[in-house]
């Protein structure tokens, strides 16, 4: 295509306002170039304004000053060990160095801010190196009226995690509610936050104290509006204008037509992965295709489509799994539409929940990660229908602690069970019958987990082994804060299904997220970051905060790349 007549001209143009996508405009518009983002959908965000903006930084200065402890020496062994030393090992050795001061960076410069969560366990602390505290970070609250007008361009969280229609609430709101009878503190909190949410409400159509995920894009989206970086709303990428085998510039669709804009620095890809396309799906998933994604829908993979169109190097050789996972439950939402509930942290790891297969079998430690739980189905899968697996507990359980989409506190299932949510019935052995599970093994399996709750010991699976069982169980359980007995009807079944929160497989690039052809020379003028670039961890889930912390550290490599401040050799 010709490389004049061009619409626009800017230093750096970045497809995908996502997190990742962000996180790059800001940097290089702080470093002096003239950015322009242009997004496909009509709101920044994308999967980043679902999630729950975890951040896996080994080292941050954030969790140290507030006295966690963490090493990056003992990070990267638990990488090595996790992932594997032959697998992206530049890339996280990388990672790990610049971690924690690209936070700094964003701290000091910008309104993304972060804080320590603390205790936080790493996935896998059976495994060397592994941390407990000091490596998870959340971004700070955001008001959303700082936006203006323009908080309708930030993409709402899924209606799942939202009360009463449009409140977000992060763990520390949670935990507040729930207590809010127990402690004059707890109860303020509460008063404070539904008030705060009531008067929103008045002017807004969600609340706009936002926290998580939505705190993380409405603080990049706000900083680069301080920045005056441009945002072209519905302004898909649709080709690349080429100059020889370098990229000067691409082809933008928007409502106003189309715009060939001219990038002098580049072009920086993130949008978001390959999640809602079929070819890719179908290319990269290695099991059986799962059905359902929790990625934003504008997230067709373009970004890898259109990289593989100029011989970039797209394949899943060097991950150990396509995508990162969660079980989902489907849920049916007011406007008849389905839903996905991901089943993260509040009832797996709960005492009295099993987990099992269509033998009636468990299958898993039933509190493992939710990345983890997806590899034990899909495992199970092989010998025996896990798709869908079943969770299993007392009507008493979904009171106590909630199940999938269903809050803590309800007593009355009947419009989930009218609308199929969940099943119910007096006798574990109806209930088998009613969803489709071998009834003597349910049976089994429910009075063999019993034993195991009574000994505090899961001598099949060992839930409540792991540190993180533990912090996601309920301490005042005792012996195992994991298991408790499943014994009292009526008995309830959840199905849950495998979907990815985001794609490990992408396309390659070097550490400073130029796009990479297969025989290793780098695209000239071209960069991927994000859910785009291959992912540093291989399909391997270390910790909360594995998909976010890179996307976050590579956008800050690209625009550093992309404005001639980082050292040229990675080995710098
Ligand atoms: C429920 C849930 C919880 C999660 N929690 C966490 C967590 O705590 N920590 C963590 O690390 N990860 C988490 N994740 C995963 C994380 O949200 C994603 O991995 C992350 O958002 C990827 O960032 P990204 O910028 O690459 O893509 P996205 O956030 O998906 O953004 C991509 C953007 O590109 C745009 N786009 C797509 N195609 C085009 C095009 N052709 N032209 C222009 N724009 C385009 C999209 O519209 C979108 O706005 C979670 C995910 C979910 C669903």
């Amino acid at each position: 295509m010709a490389t004049n007549n061009w619409d626009k001209e800017a230093d750096l143009l970045v497809v995908g306002a996502g997190p990742a996508g962000m996180t790059a405009a800001l940097v290089a518009s702080l470093e002096g170039l003239d950015v322009l983002v242009c997004e496909k959908a009509a709101q920044v965000g994308g999967t980043g304004a679902t999630s729950a903006g975890t951040l896996w930084i080994p080292g941050n200065i954030q969790s140290r000053e507030a006295g966690f402890s963490d090493s990056p020496e003992d990070a990267a062994q638990y990488l090595e060990q996790l992932i594997g030393g032959d697998r992206a090992s530049e890339h996280r050795r990388i990672y790990l160095r610049d971690g924690p001061s690209v936070i700094d960076y964003l701290s000091e410069r910008t309104d993304v801010k972060f804080l320590p969560c603390g205790l936080h366990p790493d996935y896998r602390n059976n495994i060397a190196g592994a941390g407990l505290s000091g490596r998870a970070i959340i971004p700070e609250n955001f008001d959303g009226r700082l936006l203006g007008k323009d908080f309708e361009r930030v993409r709402p969280p899924i209606p799942e995690f939202l009360l009463m229609g449009g409140m977000m609430v992060g763990k520390v709101d949670i935990i507040n509610l729930l207590g809010r009878y127990k402690s004059l503190s707890a109860f303020r909190h509460s008063v404070s936050i539904t008030l705060r949410y009531l008067v929103d409400r008045l002017r807004f159509r969600r609340g706009t104290r936002l926290v998580m995920g939505n705190a993380l894009v409405a603080r990049l989206f706000y900083s680069l509006k301080k920045q005056n970086v441009p945002v072209l709303f519905e302004a898909p990428i649709s080709e690349f204008v080429c100059e020889g085998e370098s990229v000067a510039g691409a082809v933008v669709k928007s409502p106003d037509g189309a715009l060939r804009i001219r990038a002098k620095k580049g072009v920086v890809l993130a949008t978001g992965g390959f999640a809602h396309n079929k070819k890719y799906r179908e290319a990269f998933m290695p099991h059986l295709i799962p059905i359902y994604s929790m990625a934003a829908d504008t997230n067709t993979g373009d970004g890898v489509q259109l990289a593989e169109g100029l011989s970039a190097r797209v394949n899943a050789d060097n991950h150990q799994g396509a995508a990162f996972w969660s079980p989902v439950s489907v849920t049916k939402r007011k406007d008849g539409s389905e839903g996905l509930y991901p089943h993260l942290a509040m009832d797996r790891a709960k005492p009295g929940l099993i987990a099992v297969n269509a033998a009636g079998r468990r299958f898993v430690n039933e509190a493992v990660s939710y990345h983890d739980f997806v590899e034990a189905m899909y495992r199970s899968h092989e010998t025996e229908n896990t798709l869908p697996a079943w969770l299993i507990c007392e009507t008493r359980f979904v009171t106590r602690y909630g199940l999938g989409a269903i809050h803590p506190e309800t007593k009355d299932l009947s419009t989930h069970i009218k609308d199929g949510y969940v099943t119910v019935a007096e006798e574990l052995r109806s209930l088998a019958e009613k969803i489709g599970v071998d009834a003597e093994g349910l049976e089994n399996s429910v009075k063999r987990h019993n034993k195991f709750a009574e000994t505090g010991v899961d001598q099949d699976f060992g839930k409540g082994d792991l540190e993180l069982n533990r912090f996601n169980g309920d301490a005042s359980n005792s012996p195992n804060p994991c298991l408790a007995p499943i014994e009292r009807g009526p008995f309830v079944a959840m199905a849950v299904w495998p979907a990815e929160i985001g794609c490990s497989v992408g396309i390659a690039t070097d550490p400073d997220g130029r796009v990479l052809r297969d025989d290793g020379s780098a695209i000239s003028g071209l960069y991927a970051c994000g859910n785009d670039m291959s992912s540093a961890m291989s399909g391997a889930y270390p910790g909360p905060g594995t998909t976010l912390g890179p996307a976050i550290v590579f956008g800050w490599r690209v625009a550093m790349h992309a404005a001639d401040k980082v050292p040229r050799t990675a080995a710098d």
